[in-house]
């Protein structure tokens, strides 16, 4: 087998994010093939041989690439609806709208997504997708066959909703799957798409949409098939008043209480939101290494509240941070998130240090990963880890009086991407996608966008 081609990478700051919070002032990145080989302090040793490419990374902070922990990709094209609408009053009036995508709006919107993440540092992504209206087409082939094209490392967390109205839940009856029909195809997306490997680029999970959209039943035969299948768990949990009180109303306990009862606490399991967490299910989630995906934009913009990450760190519970859909986080972007994620937490929690500036790009990017079972993997800088690298442009006038990059990067105006690897390659040259064109996308994504609003428009 021939050597494995070198990129050296120099003159950069580097943020490592491992065990112990590694930072070089000014330091060198070896990457070989798909993996970091070495990297340290000064510049690059003499004498390698195989490289390729050097980058003079002068006036950058390099960090691991960002990962996405939740996100609805189909709902890019859903942007800009209901903009002063809570949880559940957006939820219905969006619900008619979404059961009208088919397989091209879902190709193009998690194009749109899929860009929008990855030219703002997200080198791993995920979807939690679980809109299948019947004879639509194959809308989980069509989102994973947008990510390989963009680029980025990518779990699908194939959802599904059986509780429709008339079964006491919130979305139509013509939106939901059946019982049987959810698990079956759940199944299937699994054995033809996830690949458990180190360097997987696609990896999927099972992932029922909610309490108040799914059947006890599905809650419960959906961990079974994930365990069987060795695969994780994903779903909503805890985010707001609304939901709790539903729970308590059909099932008697809270959301934690009830997850616990239908299999769904363990370390195989992430949860987007929990914002109304009390000790006790902070408690729960700690002990059973629940891991929970942070979404403070989303969070703001329905008026859910704010979740407690300073307790839950507090307490080891994994966390890490997501966009989630763009339907209730128009922006799409996750670096933004670093910031609102400090800034909120410290409202939450009264307290001027409640999260800081590393504790977020912690979250950020080994949170992510930990949370999405890939922590051996990616979300930090290290020898032996996937080369899933950003290098953040830091010398301009958004940046360039900070003295300390972390510092910018989180507390400043969202920092340009000089350039992202994932697996060792470039995919970000200067703000630039090299993977896919931006704006045939985007023209792309407002034709569908159109499309879609005409097609819920007639009914
Ligand atoms: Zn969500």
């Amino acid at each position: 087998m021939a050597a494995a081609q070198r990129i050296v990478i120099e003159n950069c700051s580097i943020a490592t994010v491992d065990a112990d919070d590694t930072e070089y002032a000014s330091g060198y990145l070896v990457l070989a093939g798909n993996r970091i080989e070495a990297l340290g302090a000064g510049p690059a040793p003499e004498g390698l041989a195989n490289v390729v490419r050097r980058i003079d990374a002068t006036g950058h902070l390099a960090t691991p690439g960002l990962v996405n922990t939740h996100h609805h990709f189909y709902q890019w094209i859903t942007r800009g609806l209901a903009t002063d609408h809570n949880l559940f009053d957006w939820l219905v009036a969006l619900y008619p709208i979404w059961a009208r995508i088919d397989e091209p709006m879902a190709y193009t919107a998690a194009r749109g997504s899929l860009a929008m993440m990855a030219r703002g540092g997200v080198t791993t992504a995920m979807d939690h997708h679980y809109v299948y209206p019947r004879g639509t087409g194959d809308l989980s082939g069509a989102i994973i066959r947008a990510a390989r094209e963009t680029g980025v490392r990518f779990t699908l967390a194939r959802g599904s909703m059986d509780r429709g109205e008339k079964d006491g839940g919130l979305p139509p009856d013509f939106a939901v799957e059946s019982l049987e029909g959810a698990l079956a195809a759940t199944e299937a997306t699994v054995k033809e798409h996830h690949d458990p490997s180190f360097d997987a680029m696609t990896q999927v999970a099972v992932a029922p949409c909610s309490p108040f959209s799914v059947s006890t039943e599905l809650l419960r035969d959906a961990a079974g098939l994930a365990r069987r299948l060795g695969v994780r768990l994903h779903t909503h949990g805890s985010e707001t008043v609304e939901e709790e009180r539903f729970c308590h109303e059909l099932f008697g306990m809270g959301p934690t209480d009830y997850f616990e009862s239908t299999g769904w606490l363990g370390e195989d399991v992430w949860m987007a939101h929990c914002v109304h967490m009390n000790d006790s299910d902070i408690a729960a989630f700690a002990r059973t290494g629940t891991g929970v995906a942070h979404c403070p934009s989303s969070n703001a913009r329905l008026a859910a509240g704010i979740a407690r990450v300073p307790d839950m760190l507090a307490a080891g519970v994994p966390v890490g941070l997501g966009v989630d859909g763009t339907a209730s986080n128009e922006s799409g972007e996750l670096h933004t998130e670093l910031r609102n994620a400090l800034l909120i937490n410290r409202l939450g929690a009264h307290k001027e240090a409640a999260l800081n500036a590393r504790q977020v790009l912690r979250l950020g990017t080994h949170g992510g990963a930990r949370v999405l079972g890939r922590a051996a993997e990616t979300g930090s800088l290290e020898a032996g880890k996937l080369a899933d690298v950003v290098l953040w442009k830091m010398d301009t006038l958004a940046h360039a009086s900070i003295a300390d990059p972390v510092t910018a990067l989180v507390f400043g105006a969202a920092a340009p991407v000089t350039a992202s690897f994932v697996n060792g390659r470039q995919i970000v040259a200067d703000g630039r996608l090299l993977t896919v064109d931006e704006d045939a996308v985007a023209r792309a994504t407002r034709d569908e966008a159109r499309r879609l609003a005409r097609i819920a428009a007639q009914g």
